[in-house]
């Protein structure tokens, strides 16, 4: 299974950067794993959006779904989705609509976000719209994917993907609180991929992401082989973020960068 970070920027983007999104890939299955503000345009330099199976979204959060907007648009519009011949495009008769999982709500939410300008059915006439179940086990081809809800300020689920063909056991875990079970759920992961939005605690109301060494503390209890911090703005001192995670975790500690591939 091969990991490839296509954005990992928290709510507002790096400099040139976008926010969550997570290409993933093994033996023809192709799933993208969040699809945040500036994630098409990063995934288009990796691979043919036509291409995509699934889209899974972790949560209906602006910096983890809002990219469905320009997607959708690419899969209704672009010349190459058309049933008739279009400048070098020879028309097809099976244009992509790749299957949509997220969250329940999500319909209604996708047709209040782009019925704002009066295109309420975009999303889901682009997609194939799926609103998981908590308990749901999705396949994307040799993919496997369960989810597990983690606290943090809506409805939110941590992304498990294990290889049905040999490979390894990778962990997402979405944005979230402190809290055992994302632990849990990761325990024995090849690959943790955690946020580490935020420089200190916060300072007043419900919890809601974690620091560095926060995140370091998860992997260490989860018993994981790497741990890789995401969802952290590059304006926060990288060195810094690192230096916590690996004292906290015990081990060695990679942060995130754009078109950084991981294998498992
Ligand atoms: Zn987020
Ligand atoms: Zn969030």
């Amino acid at each position: 299974m091969k990991i490839t970070v296509l954005g990992k920027s928290p709510a507002w983007q790096d400099a040139d950067g976008a926010c969550s999104g997570y290409l993933v890939e093994e033996e023809g299955s192709c799933l993208l794993l969040d699809c945040g503000n500036g994630v098409f345009s990063k995934l288009r330099r990796f691979r043919d959006y036509t291409e995509v199976d699934a889209v899974v979204i972790s949560h209906l959060h602006a910096d983890h779904f809002l990219d469905l907007v320009p997607f959708a648009y690419a899969l209704t519009y672009a010349p190459r989705q058309q049933p008739v011949p279009v400048d070098r495009w020879p028309g097809t008769d099976t244009p992509a609509r790749p299957t949509l999982y997220a969250p329940a709500g999500a319909a209604a939410t996708f047709r209040r976000v782009v019925g704002a300008w009066g295109n309420e059915d975009l999303i889901e006439n682009a997609f194939d719209l799926v609103e998981y179940a908590p308990d749901a086990v999705l396949d994307v081809g040799t993919l496997q994917v369960r989810f597990h809800e983690v606290p943090h300020f809506t409805t939110t689920y941590a992304v498990g993907i294990s290889s049905t063909n040999g490979g390894g056991r990778f962990t997402y875990g979405a944005d979230s609180a402190p809290n055992e079970e994302l632990v849990r759920f990761a325990d024995g992961a090849d690959l943790l991929m955690i946020e580490a939005t935020l420089p200190r605690p916060e300072r007043e109301g419900p919890r809601g992401h974690l620091t560095p060494a926060e995140a370091g503390e998860h992997g260490s209890r989860a018993k994981v082989a790497r741990l890789v911090l995401t969802h952290i703005s590059d304006e926060l001192d990288e060195l810094w973020a690192r230096t916590e995670a690996e004292e906290a975790f015990g081990g060695p500690v990679t942060v995130a960068h754009e078109g950084a591939v991981y294998t498992v």
